[in-house]
């Protein structure tokens, strides 16, 4: 951190802003030009109030040079994360596809819906029981019942599991039955859902928020790692812009942003993205050119009857085909699946 002085200011605020940086057991380094006078903050800043040294006499302004998330960051953590959820990584050269139903509604739903997902090349089952739909008369999700028959789905074939939590309440639930919990778009500012999912040891997956920059979703996945569960995914699904041909915006630059930034692997879902069926196959080899870790695609056995997302739902036949398509794709960026 760099405390920018004022013009011409008096070396009694000079010295009375080093002494109170220095009564936080914080070092300082004084530069005092002709024009500009700086001091360069060493330390853990968390002992200090960056923004009550604004107010202090003399201060012009006040300049972070590291990000706020330490624990998310790639400057302290230099290798990629590699993140095992029930067996299967995500991240390294595995290209992990976690595919499946948007909502959980039935057991003949489920275990058909994961018996050809495995098939077709895909190790994570995703369903969610807890469902956060924009209307209160839309159909909420099965809950726990949900749960179980996400479990039966996983016994029977042995994929891994992954469902939303939207309150504390389900994630102590859901984490009886589960791989690894989502926090949705909606949630992903929700910090006490966030501190509560990082006291369990359970891979969470982080989807960005609907209007969320880049740093507070990094500042959101910090709060996660911050309580000790150090196992987060990210999710890229799409932002919120004044394009209206598209249910959400991809950011496909957030991958490599992220990768830069972060050692946390991210997955892109282009289901939720765009809200368009036809739209997943390009945006899925997409988002693979620019680096993802993996893909979460929403697959129904019967997307005309879906009790939500239908429009962007895949046919199996179509999710077959398209992991089909993928594999050359995923080859190309030295990835397998
Ligand atoms: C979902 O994955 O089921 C979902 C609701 O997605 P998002 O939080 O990205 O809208
Ligand atoms: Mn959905």
């Amino acid at each position: 951190m760099i405390i920018v002085m004022r013009p011409n200011v008096s070396d009694k605020a000079v010295m009375n802003v080093i002494s109170i940086v220095e009564e936080h057991g914080l070092q300082t380094n004084l530069s005092r030009g002709d024009q500009v006078t700086i001091i360069g903050v060493i330390g853990d800043k968390s002992k200090l109030l960056t923004s009550n040294i604004t107010l202090l006499d003399g201060v012009d302004k006040v300049v972070q040079v590291t990000e706020s998330y330490k624990l998310a960051n790639r400057q302290f953590h230099a290798d990629y994360s590699v993140i095992d959820i029930g067996g299967y990584k995500i991240g390294g050269d595995h290209l992990v596809i976690m595919a499946g139903p948007c909502a959980v509604e039935s057991e003949d739903q489920v275990i058909q819906t994961a018996r050809a997902i495995k098939k077709a090349g895909a190790c994570i089952l995703r369903g969610g029981a807890y469902k956060p739909r924009t209307s209160p008369y839309s159909f909420q999700g099965l809950e726990e019942d949900g749960l179980k028959l996400m479990a039966a789905a996983r016994a029977e074939t042995g994929l891994a599991i992954v469902c939303e939590v939207t309150s504390l309440q389900a994630v102590e639930t859901a984490s009886k039955y589960v791989d690894m919990l989502q926090i949705g778009a909606r949630n992903m500012q929700n910090f006490y859902l966030l501190k509560e999912a990082g006291k369990t040891n359970i891979p969470v997956l982080l989807k960005r928020g609907l209007s969320a920059t880049i740093d507070e979703w990094l500042n959101a996945a910090e709060y996660i790692m911050s309580e000790g569960n150090q196992n987060v995914v990210l999710c890229e699904r799409g932002i919120r812009t004044f394009e209206t041909a598209t249910r959400n915006t991809l950011d496909l630059s957030a991958i490599p942003i992220i990768k830069a930034k972060s050692h946390l692997p991210i997955i892109v879902d282009p289901s939720h993205a765009t809200g368009i069926k036809e739209l997943v196959n390009p945006l899925a080899k997409a988002s693979i050119a620019a680096g993802a870790d993996g893909l979460m695609i929403e697959v129904h056995p019967n997307p005309a009857t879906a009790l939500s997302d239908g429009p962007q739902s895949l046919t199996p036949a179509a999710f077959q085909s398209l992991c089909e398509e993928l594999r050359p794709y995923a080859a190309l960026e030295g990835k397998h699946f």
